[in-house]
């Protein structure tokens, strides 16, 4: 066991139950910002990295866990197992959640892989670089690897793939926000169905910087109709803050039953209950299979 993590609160998957098909870190790229450190194996070699019926029998066990999507993520490029395909489809008729598949979208170029990927609900594939310098600044790919040709990998897996498309673009401060605006153009003509930007807010491999809250909203008007990810700008209002603190004193909780209460969608939900958490005033536990949130009670 130990193929399935979380399930995590994402805000862009919402409550989200990963699945690792790689070993400790295992990656065709060697990203600047990443946030599980240096590429302790960079390869573009597609492999058999862990027991594909050992992760099957996992998501079999824990498919009745409460989550809102089952993502393909963890400690590298899921791309480059060779079970991703069947695993994926395997997943598909187990659990009810949408499966979601994070990639870096280099390995998009190779028909067989854009075939694996098409089976899951949600691709989340990355975009970060136009240019081949900035691609060799910001993602430090193995030998091979062509930022044109990634490019082209996502043309061809949105004419193939009628599943949500939600493309990230990572900017940071002095490596790749100069070409922001070549970025905004190869993202548009790759038609996802929304584009996401972020920047550094974890702890990233080497010593980069973030863009501000106000460099990235400017980016909006560069990125027309992108979304901004990051979180710093969550934050709860009073009167939310208040209600959900006055109903998780009276008894724990599920989102469904927050966001109901509250009157307010499920990702802001997620949202509200994850600043809070963070912030010590809540705390979450998993009682009969669902996930409940409750008031931390200081008095
Ligand atoms: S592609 Fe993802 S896992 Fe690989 S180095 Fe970049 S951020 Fe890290």
């Amino acid at each position: 066991m130990g193929y399935l993590f979380g399930p995590v609160l994402s805000r862009r998957l919402g409550l989200s139950m990963g699945v690792d098909l790689l070993k400790y870190k295992t990656c065709n790229l060697d990203c600047v910002y990443c946030e599980l450190g240096r590429t302790a194996c960079l390869t573009s070699c597609r492999d058999r990295f862990v027991p594909r019926q050992k992760v099957i029998r996992e998501i079999e066990l824990r498919r009745a866990e409460p989550f809102d999507h089952l993502t393909f993520a963890g400690s590298g490029e899921p791309t480059l197992s060779l079970d991703l395909g069947e695993i994926v489809s395997r997943a598909k008729e187990l659990v009810n959640s949408p499966v979601a598949v994070i990639t870096n979208s280099t390995l998009l170029s190779s028909p067989s892989v854009r075939k694996e990927v098409s089976a899951a609900d949600v691709v989340l594939p990355s975009l970060d670089a136009v240019s081949e310098k900035a691609f060799q600044s910001i993602n430090r790919p193995a030998s091979g690897l062509l930022a044109a040709d990634m490019i082209e990998g996502l043309k061809e897996f949105r004419k193939e793939y009628s599943g949500e498309i939600w493309l990230e673009v990572m900017l940071v401060k002095g490596i790749n926000d100069e070409e922001a605006e070549e970025i905004a153009r190869a993202a548009e003509s790759t038609e996802p169905d929304r584009i996401q930007l972020n920047t550094v807010v974890r702890t990233p491999a080497e010593p980069v910087e973030p863009l501000s809250e106000e460099e990235m909203r400017r980016m909006l008007e560069i990125f027309p109709g992108a979304e901004l990810i990051p979180d710093w700008d969550w934050c709860v209002p009073d009167r939310i803050r208040d209600r959900l603190m006055e109903l998780l004193m009276a008894r724990p909780g599920t989102l469904e039953e927050i966001s109901c209460h509250l009157k307010i969608d499920g990702s802001d939900a997620i949202k509200y209950c994850k600043i809070m958490e963070n912030d010590g005033l809540i705390s979450r536990r998993l009682h009969g299979g669902k996930l409940y949130f409750h008031a931390i009670d200081e008095s």
